[in-house]
């Protein structure tokens, strides 16, 4: 049933995000930068945060120096959707978007 939950939950964000401006998605993102730090994988397949930011990262602010250009500039950025964001399990626990796909 969990998988069957999941699916729900997608089908709803993705009902929710018809309704939703560009704008208003983006507005959900909290502007911590959480999510543009290096990702290592461990032996047992575990995701983890390091400590090391994106390049592009203003470690100040948290925003993202290029952020228009950003999905051209930096091949390993991925722009978040409401189609993707269930599959994006590297999102950090404190993210808003992980949180409304949780
Ligand atoms: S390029 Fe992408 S990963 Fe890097 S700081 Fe900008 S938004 Fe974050
Ligand atoms: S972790 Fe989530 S809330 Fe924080 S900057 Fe990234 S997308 Fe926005």
């Amino acid at each position: 049933m969990k998988v069957a939950a999941a699916f729900v939950m997608r089908v709803a964000i993705q009902s929710a995000h018809k309704v939703m401006t560009q704008d208003e998605w983006e507005a959900i993102c909290q502007g911590c930068g959480a999510c543009c730090f290096e990702k290592k994988i461990d032996g047992q397949g575990i995701i983890h945060t390091t400590a090391i930011p994106c390049r592009h990262l203003n470690i100040h602010d948290r925003s993202c120096r290029i952020y228009p250009q950003r999905l051209q500039a930096e091949e390993d950025c991925i722009k978040l959707t409401p189609k993707n964001i269930t599959e994006l399990s590297w999102l950090p626990e404190c993210c808003a978007y992980r949180k409304i796909a949780n």
